[in-house]
C-alpha cells in the first residue's frame, strides 16, 4: 500500500493558493494508519528514546500512537495558553505575523533523548521552535519525524544538524 494515496489534497484551504494535505482519509483507513505508525516506529526503535514530543494538534495523533508502540512517554507541545502548569514559550515567524508554541518546564530532564513528531513539515518554523524548547530544557533532539513533507518548501535547509524523517513526500 502506498501511504501517499491515502492523503487527500484540498485545494484553496484554508485560503486561496494553499493545497491542504488532509490526513483524515489516512486516519480513517486502519491498515494505512497502522502502517504509518509501524514505519515511524521502525525508524526510531533502536534510538533509546526518553520521550516523544507531539506538536498540537495533528501531531498528537501520531506522537501518541508512536509513544504507545515504543513504550515511551509522550510530551505535548501546544499553542499559547493551553498548558495548565508553568510553561516555556518559543515564538516563530509566519508568512504574516508570528506564532508560538509552549512546553511544560518540567516536561523533560537534562540529556533526555527526544523525538519530535508532527503530521506535516512545511516551512519548518514550527518544528524549529519546538526543537529550541526541547534544547532549552536540556533535552537532545534525536530526530524529527513527519508523516508528510512538502519538499518544495525546503524546510531541511533551515534544520541543518537535525535528523529529519518523512514517510510521504510531495514535490509540488
Ligand atoms: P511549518 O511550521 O510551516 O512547517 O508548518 C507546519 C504545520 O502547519 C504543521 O503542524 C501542519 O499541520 C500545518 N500545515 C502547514 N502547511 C500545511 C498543508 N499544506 N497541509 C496541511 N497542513 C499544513
Amino acid at each position: 500500500m502506498e501511504l501517499i494515496d491515502k492523503i487527500r489534497n484540498v485545494q484553496d484551504f484554508p485560503k486561496p493558493g494553499i493545497g491542504f494535505k488532509d490526513i483524515t482519509t489516512l486516519l480513517r483507513d486502519g491498515a494505512a494508519f497502522r502502517q504509518a505508525v509501524v514505519q515511524m516506529a521502525q525508524l526510531y526503535q533502536d534510538q533509546q528514546l526518553d520521550g516523544i514530543v507531539g506538536i498540537e494538534s495533528r501531531g498528537f495523533i501520531f506522537a501518541a500512537a508512536l509513544a504507545y508502540a515504543l513504550g515511551v512517554g509522550m510530551i505535548p507541545v501546544r499553542k499559547p495558553g493551553k498548558l495548565p502548569f508553568t510553561t516555556l514559550s518559543a515564538t516563530f515567524a509566519l508568512e504574516y505575523g508570528t506564532d508560538a508554541v509552549e512546553i511544560h518546564v518540567d516536561a523533560l530532564k537534562e540529556d533526555d533523548r527526544i523525538l519530535i513528531v508532527d503530521d506535516l513539515l512545511a516551512t519548518g518554523g514550527t518544528v524549529a521552535a519546538t526543537a529550541h524548547l526541547v534544547e532549552q530544557l536540556g533535552g537532545r533532539v534525536v530526530g524529527c519525524c513527519f508523516l508528510i513533507e512538502l519538499d518544495f518548501l525546503h524546510a531541511r535547509d533551515h534544520l541543518a544538524g537535525y535528523r529529519i524523517d518523512s514517510l510521504i513526500h510531495f514535490d509540488a
